[in-house]
């Protein structure tokens, strides 16, 4: 349906083994990656890791597909609204 969200199923380990797999380098060690920001690299228990289209799902971005995922805390995710659009799921 147009205009409605729908809850992400992807797994954020199906979404880290996808860019470890890549030989992409992020913030956080790779042993780390399903815990910590990629872009401040927190591991703060207290702030909640989002799981952050990179092409947002409105454009045709993919809510399945691993390669348009990335994991962001919530301070970053909110701090780069223009290329990652928030997710309430
Ligand atoms: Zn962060």
């Amino acid at each position: 349906m147009p205009g409605k969200k729908q809850r992400l199923t992807i797994k954020r380990t199906t979404i880290t083994n996808y860019w470890k797999s890549r030989n992409i380098s992020i913030t956080p060690s790779w042993d780390n990656a399903a815990n910590c920001c990629w872009i401040c690299g927190t591991d703060n228990e207290r702030i909640r890791l989002d799981r952050c289209h990179i092409i947002p799902e409105v454009i045709g971005g993919s809510s399945k597909d691993p390669s348009n995922f990335v994991l962001l805390c919530q301070i970053c995710h909110y701090n780069d609204p223009e290329t990652i659009y928030k997710d309430d799921y």
